[in-house]
């Protein structure tokens, strides 16, 4: 069977060639006579694929000596509570800008441990942008901030950071993470689960600053401390092995094709053919203010519901899958993370030129 255009927002596409690798090494890695699933996470062949995956992510991220890398499981989600848990430890309140459904999640978990100020939303708008955000508007006593950067549902993306002055920001990063250049001491921390553009789902990635850690609020969970797992190097239990094997072959595919700089470069093309003809085309629209358009997920629309399931039903039959938008906005939804081609836009593009002729 041949591989189709997955625009999946997650779990998604992840490049053909680190699965073929994947596969060549699924039974025998290396020459260690067993496949990594199999490995005990104490092994030496386990900490050398480990510490190759952190080191080439501190390498692709710029990230500086006084962050620490941790690999975690239970995904973005577990994040939303592990913040508070850990970072409401000062005057027990956080702002919280409410960009889309992640964010208001994220901020709805961390009012069970604290006081939560929603500094500013775009939900008025059904999050079509990021809203307007001044330093100003941030509280100097809270124990962080808290943005997500790429908002998977709604398509839009911060473009600026929001300067929050000493207060410590916290990114979510789980859509966007290696897609373009981020200043990483911005941030006190960023984390992204696997699934949208590092590989499987079950890992996920935290870059904490090191000062923030080791003050957790005193019920939290061991297996919920950041220094906890920064102490043992993410492997205080047994990690998620296999999803960190995969990842690390990611991030050396991301390294080859030029690093997060020329990822950008690309990615930026590839949007800029998708948002280019939504701005031409007489049928196709879409729903996001300009100024603020996500690289990664790109939400559209027809004139009609109709239109709307037509064109999924017919894309999917052409190789086009999982164009669906997000059960709460409708309409159609194109994830376009590192690993789908240019070539996959460039004809999802003609695609639809094709579908609106046939409907003018
Ligand atoms: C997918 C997603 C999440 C949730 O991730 P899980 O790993 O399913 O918990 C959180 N934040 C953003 C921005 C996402 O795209």
């Amino acid at each position: 069977m041949q591989r189709v255009y997955n625009f999946s927002a997650g779990p998604s596409m992840l490049p053909l060639e680190v699965l073929e690798q994947a596969q060549k090494e699924f039974i025998c890695y290396g020459s260690c006579g067993m496949s990594v699933m199999e490995m005990s996470h104490r092994s030496k062949a386990f900490g050398a694929i480990i510490d190759k995956a952190q080191a080439d992510l501190r390498e692709l991220m710029h990230i500086p000596d006084h962050y620490k890398v941790l690999f975690l499981q239970g995904g973005g989600s577990t994040q939303f509570a592990m913040v508070p848990m850990n970072l409401m430890n000062k005057n027990n309140k956080a702002d919280y800008v409410v960009t889309g459904q992640w964010a208001k999640k994220a901020a709805e978990e961390a009012q069970r441990y604290g006081d939560v100020r929603i500094v500013a939303s775009s939900a008025d708008t059904t999050f079509d942008r990021i809203p307007e955000v001044n330093a100003t508007d941030f509280d100097p006593a809270a124990d962080y901030a808290y943005i997500t950067i790429n908002n998977t549902i709604y398509g839009t993306r911060w473009t600026e950071l929001p300067d929050t002055g000493n207060v410590p920001l916290v990114g979510d990063m789980s859509s966007s993470i290696l897609s373009e250049e981020i200043d990483i001491t911005k941030f006190g921390l960023l984390f992204a689960g696997a699934q949208k553009n590092l590989g499987p789902a079950g890992v996920t990635v935290v870059i904490i600053r090191e000062d923030l850690m080791g003050n957790a609020m005193e019920f939290t969970p061991t297996m919920l401390k950041y220094d906890v797992h920064a102490k043992n190097n993410s492997l205080y239990n047994t990690p998620p092995t296999y999803g960190i094997y995969f990842m690390g072959r990611v991030f050396e595919w991301v390294k080859k094709q030029g690093g997060v700089a020329a990822m950008q470069k690309k990615n930026e093309e590839k949007a800029a053919i998708l948002y280019d003809f939504l701005d031409t085309s007489s049928l196709f629209r879409g729903t996001v203010v300009k100024k603020d358009r996500s690289l990664m997920n790109a939400p559209f629309i027809l004139p009609t519901d109709e239109l709307n399931a037509a064109f999924i039903k017919e894309a999917e039959e052409a190789g086009f899958v999982n164009l669906k938008g997000h059960r709460t906005v409708g309409g159609m939804r194109a994830s376009m993370y590192n690993a789908m081609p240019k070539e996959g836009i460039e004809k999802l593009v003609q695609f639809m030129e094709k579908f609106e002729r046939a409907h003018q």
